[in-house]
């Protein structure tokens, strides 16, 4: 870990509090640099569920501290700036829920891991992008409603032909500005690097990718590739996380592709939750208990075969 600012005083509370902190591979540099596990939401709610500490301090966006707390209700789980919250979730409600569900009485609701408590508590199977097509084939039900991003639905459509999956006009705002021709522009001026997209891009861009997956996904392929040089479509700070695991090799991030809240947590933030133990994510035990059902199934059937 670097230790600049706030660091050395992060690390001493950490410590005397029995804390963890988990942070996702968009936070700032200087979030990442704290982080004792940097990772995906599917990896960052795996060891949130697993963790022997006594507080998670779950540097993300809400539902991702949310999940956090849903997979290991018995902790206090710290979410350092509860303004940082992701729009996509908010693109779903459950009244509109209901209403397709009703149109749907046979379809198995298929919630992204970014939606609501409160939206996981009426589905039936949570998904990371880390896992989606794995999940969804296994899956009994040949109808299924998959919310909220449309892009990610539509990726998971190209490996799966035997169900009919409805989509929800969902999309990310930040991945929705990473244009195809700004990566055939990169593609021009670094010709030997390999395109590495995320699958809430816009199909074109999925179109001109040399590998697809989560952000976890990436930093895993970068290691393995014979390639030096990669064209990172997706968040930029994810650069920070492949250089430091590959520092011989060079990533070029899209430079507009910033998710602003992700940029909402600071290391000041997290130095004073780790003094006041607050802001606590704070759900009803109904929620919990009925929202831990497709978050433990996602586990269950993410699993290696
Ligand atoms: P990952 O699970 O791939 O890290 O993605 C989370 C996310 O919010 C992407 O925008
Ligand atoms: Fe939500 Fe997009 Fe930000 Fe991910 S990058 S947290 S999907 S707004």
């Amino acid at each position: 870990m670097k230790i600049n600012g706030f660091s050395k005083q992060i690390e001493r509370l950490k410590d005397k509090k029995n804390a963890i902190i988990l942070a996702h591979n968009y936070q700032r540099p200087e979030i990442q640099d704290i982080g004792d596990i940097v990772g995906d939401s599917f990896a960052l709610a795996k060891k949130a569920r697993e963790t022997k500490k006594d507080v998670i301090v779950f540097c993300g966006v809400d539902f991702m501290a949310e999940s956090a707390k849903i997979l290991n209700p018995e902790k206090t789980v710290l979410h350092p700036n509860p303004n940082a919250k992701c729009p996509m979730a908010a693109m779903v409600d459950l009244e509109s829920l209901k209403w397709m569900k009703e149109k749907h009485p046979d379809a198995a609701i298929v919630s992204y891991i970014n939606t609501t408590a409160e939206i996981k508590a009426v589905s039936d199977i949570c998904v990371t992008s880390s896992n989606a097509v794995k999940i969804i084939k296994k899956l009994e039900e040949k109808k299924i409603i998959f919310i909220p991003d449309t892009n990610l639905g539509n990726y998971v459509t190209r490996f799966i032909k035997d169900k009919q999956i409805i989509l929800w006009p969902g999309i990310c705002p930040t991945h929705h500005r990473i244009k195809k021709e700004r990566i055939l522009e990169l593609k021009k001026i670094h010709p030997h690097a390999e395109v590495l997209v995320h699958p809430e891009c816009n199909p074109d861009v999925i179109d001109l990718a040399d590998y697809i997956s989560s952000t976890q996904g990436m930093v895993r392929y970068a290691k393995t590739s014979s390639s030096k040089e990669f064209i990172i479509g997706t968040e930029k700070d994810l650069c920070h996380q492949l250089s430091i695991n590959n520092p011989e090799k060079t990533f070029y991030p899209i430079d507009i592709a910033v998710c602003p809240n992700m940029k909402k947590i600071t290391t000041k933030h997290v130095l004073t939750c780790l003094q006041t133990l607050k802001p606590i994510v704070e759900l009803s035990n109904e929620i919990i208990q009925k929202a831990s059902i497709p978050l433990e199934r996602m586990i269950k059937f993410g699993r290696d075969d």
